[in-house]
């Protein structure tokens, strides 16, 4: 038989018996028959060629039409399918012709098929890596929403709370009022604990809008002069009676820069030292000690708070300083913004962080471990820009008188 001959009946037969047997029973797709077609077509296309690029077309049309399940399974759908076909055309070649022609066609069918096994890997390969690309994203766009979202609630939470406090505030002065300060009347321990309460409760709504501001990059800072030492002076006077209740030293050494003027936000800093020094005082035992030092380096002061607590695991001490990053068994916790080991809503080494990224500058603690019987203690780096000059014209011109003037060029 001509060699055209033997191709026209060969695809005759094979395309019927593709049909009869892949397509068994199932719902046959009305275009299947062309489709085999094109691919014989495109095969003899890659015999009289032997370029492998005829196979491209039909190839990525059916890499395109692989079903979710498809993409989602582990076998390769494409590759399986074109073995089916071989398998067919082998059976073809071996059950419907003479031994010779038989021969005569398979061996020029090898090397097509096997340029379409090659490319059809590939092109399955690049639409499976296309569909989990497509997931990836999908899953990042709705976990965003959702991160979204939550720091909304928190935020509308958060002001909503702040009427009705205002409200109890209010009310629980005019009691106080009411009762002269004088005496150790009940009334007035009553009153004493509504006003410890409520001011509790203000630092945590304070709190959660700070971190909703934080997470949706809105913080804005308040350039003004900043001593260092001074901000610390605050802070060591207004702990002092806490550090005198847990028995514990507080030590704040007159470290370089401490003393020279830069600009940043003193009442956001005096938030991140109040945090962080909080729970030094919560972290270290009865009688233990904290210490403020720090150090120069090009273009930051490095600012070091040491104590001697319960240290923090290498592997935990990224997690602090993440939204609710607190540690150990939260319901074992004593509550109290100052006692041993005292919980809190984990919101202040975040807030901490995100004060200070939004100067320019970074956060991070060093810790051997975590041990309550050892206490290793940690040391918490605060990395400040030294701003010699507020970023902003206006606040520039107010301050102009303390800021160092630029040598002429
Ligand atoms: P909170 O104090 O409200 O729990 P923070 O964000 O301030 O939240 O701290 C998160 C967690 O980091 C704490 O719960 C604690 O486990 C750990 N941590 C913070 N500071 C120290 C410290 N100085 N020593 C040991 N652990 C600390």
């Amino acid at each position: 038989m001509h060699s055209e001959e033997l191709i026209h009946k060969f695809r005759q037969i094979w395309v019927k018996r593709v049909i009869q047997n892949i397509a068994r029973g199932a719902g046959l797709r009305e275009d299947f028959r062309e489709q085999l077609d094109r691919f014989q077509t495109a095969l003899e296309q890659v015999i009289d060629t032997g370029d492998p690029e005829w196979m491209d077309s039909i190839l990525v049309d059916w890499a395109a039409s692989l079903t979710q399940t498809d993409l989602e399974g582990k076998q390769s759908n494409l590759t399986q399918f074109v073995r089916q076909l071989f398998q067919t055309a082998y059976d073809v070649c071996r059950e419907s012709f003479e031994t010779e022609e038989g021969f005569d066609l398979i061996g020029s069918l090898i090397p097509a098929y096997s340029a379409a096994f090659e490319r059809a890997a590939q092109f399955e390969m690049q639409t499976r890596v296309k569909y989990l690309t497509n997931q990836l994203d999908e899953v990042q766009e709705s976990l965003e929403k959702l991160d979204k979202s939550k720091s909304d609630f928190i935020a509308v939470a958060a002001h909503e709370l702040r009427t009705p406090l205002t409200l109890v505030e209010g009310y629980a002065a005019m009691l106080g009022e009411m009762f002269p300060s004088e005496g150790n009347s009940p009334s007035l321990e009553l009153i004493n604990g509504i006003h410890n309460g409520t001011q509790r409760l203000r630092t945590i709504i304070d709190d959660m809008i700070d971190v909703s501001l934080i997470d949706n990059n809105l913080m804005s800072l308040n350039y003004q002069p900043v001593w260092i030492n001074r901000l610390l002076g605050v802070l060591k006077l207004e702990l002092s009676p806490t550090l005198e209740e847990r028995k514990q030293i507080l030590e704040v050494a007159d470290f370089p820069g401490s003393n020279e003027i830069i600009f940043a936000d003193p009442e956001r800093l005096l938030q991140v030292f109040r945090n962080l020094l909080l729970n030094s005082v919560k972290f270290t035992p009865d009688g233990g000690k904290i210490n403020v030092d720090g150090k120069m380096l090009p273009g930051f002061l490095d600012v070091t708070v040491t104590d001697t607590g319960i240290g923090i695991k290498p592997e935990d001490q990224q997690y602090i300083f993440e939204k609710g990053g607190r540690l150990g068994n939260t319901a074992l916790h004593s509550s109290g913004k100052t006692k041993f080991k005292g919980g809190g809503p984990g919101l202040g080494l975040h807030i901490a962080k995100g004060i200070i990224e939004a100067h320019g500058g970074a956060i991070w603690v060093e810790s051997e471990t975590y041990d309550e019987v050892n206490c290793p203690g940690s040391t918490f780096h605060i990395l400040i820009p030294i701003r010699e000059s507020p970023p902003d014209d206006k606040t520039a011109k107010l301050f102009a008188p303390l800021i160092p003037k630029q040598p002429k060029a």
